[in-house]
């Protein structure tokens, strides 16, 4: 593979844009070498712009469940596209919408759409802290929330149990109010309740960015008792597991339910689009129902809701996509193993419906800690030498990856079998 239109596209990219890049995970930073520039992408496949094809297990970070360039969601959007692009102004799209999402969900009325994760998130935590009229939150050390302020936290100092800044220009003031606790450890939790008057708890009830963590049930249970005896809010930050896990994300995999959830990523089809949805009676708190302050000029554009539309109303009409996509996950994450046996390296793996992950570790991972201990450089090796191969993995150990409908029974065969050359070439 040769890959020189993509180095000097990267190096021109680079005086313009910091890091070459608009989101820094693009740079290829913990794996090393060049990022291969995409020119388009057709089914399972992406194509960069030396002419190279890969499999594509990022599918833009989760969106893609139907692949790239699927029929529908393409001649809906392009429909929408010819009627004007946006209004600032009520569309019939938002309220179709909202309707499908509320149809899935028990407890969730209301729904309101915003343009990316990070701004559902963040408005979902102004709604807690408005309804119960306290400030400090409580969030999980390995859980992402997209790159608002009071997200950005890591461990403080010494027993202290809020976060301290993970990130230079973010006020300690303002993280001083997120309390940090260990993932499936509800001890940690109790001791935020004990420390901080907590308006919300925010989990990712499966964990797709510190690699694929799933919740323990009987850890989400006591997280639901814990928030409902304190008068605390929980939320579900869906935005990655949500129509990914399972038609309803999560909550289609465990029997207990948030008092708000959180949802990006597939929900738009590909064009950005957030979205949080409660019931009536949280959701009336927000403006202009009720004072609690949200807006956006571009939310609920009618271009990115038939995207969205589109890929809801094929998900809703296909439930049993969901047993295929997981039956592929599980045999392609079940072929990296033996692949990894085959030349005595341990591997552990966690699938949820159209979600995998894999750690070069020995022992299972219920947390960040336990994440953290994964071979990152026998993942780096490991990921060059796939994309050498053809196969495009995400390019850190601490992502998931994903199966579109688009992958056939042979691109997973054919990954595995990369990955049998991957892994002799890694531990020569
Ligand atoms: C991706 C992600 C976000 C942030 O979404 P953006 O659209 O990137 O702002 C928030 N929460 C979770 C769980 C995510 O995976």
């Amino acid at each position: 593979m040769d890959y020189n239109k993509s180095i000097e596209a990267f190096s021109e990219a680079y005086k313009f844009i910091p890091g070459g890049v608009d989101s820094p995970v693009r740079a290829f930073n913990s794996v090393g070498g060049t990022p291969p520039f995409i020119a388009r992408g057709e089914g399972a496949y992406i194509y960069d712009i030396d002419g190279n094809r890969y499999i594509d297990y990022v599918q833009s970070w989760g969106p893609l469940i139907f692949g790239h360039c699927d029929k529908d969601i393409e001649q809906n959007v392009i429909e929408a596209v010819q009627k004007g692009l946006s209004f600032g102004a009520p569309t019939l799209s938002e309220t179709e919408l909202a309707k499908e999402i509320v149809e899935l969900f028990e407890g969730i009325d209301k729904v309101r759409f915003v343009n990316s994760g990070t701004e559902a998130v963040m408005s979902a935590i102004r709604l807690a802290r408005g309804v119960t009229q306290r400030d400090d939150i409580v969030k999980f050390t390995g859980c992402y929330h997209g790159h608002s302020d009071s997200l950005l936290v890591q461990a403080g100092s010494g027993l202290a149990t809020f976060g301290a800044p993970s990130s230079p220009g973010v006020p300690k003031d303002f993280t001083k109010h997120t309390y940090l606790a260990q993932y499936n450890n509800i001890e940690s939790v109790q001791k935020c309740f004990d420390d901080g008057e907590i308006a919300c708890v925010i989990i990712e009830p499966i964990a797709g960015n510190m690699g694929l963590v799933p919740a323990d049930e009987s850890f989400l249970r006591e997280l639901r008792a814990l928030c409902d005896k304190h008068k605390a809010l929980l939320i579900f930050d869906e935005v990655m597991s949500g129509f990914r896990a399972s038609l309803k994300g999560a909550q289609g995999v465990t029997n207990i339910k948030p008092d708000i959830t959180t949802w990006g990523k597939v929900i738009g089809g590909g064009m950005p689009v957030g979205a949080f949805g409660a019931s009536k009676k949280i959701m009336a708190y927000l403006s202009p129902e009720g004072p609690i302050y949200q807006a956006g000029t571009l939310s609920g554009n009618p271009v990115a809701m038939a995207a969205g539309l589109s890929a809801l109303k094929k998900l809703k009409s296909n439930p049993s996509i969901y047993v295929s996509l997981s039956k592929k996950a599980n045999t392609l994450v079940a072929g990296f193993e033996k692949a990894a046996a085959s030349v005595g390296v341990d591997m552990v793996t966690n699938v949820r419906g159209s979600m995998f992950g894999f750690f070069f570790s020995k022992k299972e991972v219920k947390n960040f800690e336990d994440a953290q201990q994964n071979d990152t450089k026998m993942f780096a090796t490991f990921h060059s030498a796939m994309l050498k191969r053809g196969v495009y993995l995400a390019c850190s150990s601490f992502e998931t990856g994903f199966i579109s409908t688009a992958m056939s029974d042979e691109d997973i065969e054919y990954s595995i079998k990369a990955a049998y050359e991957a892994m002799a070439n890694i531990t020569k």
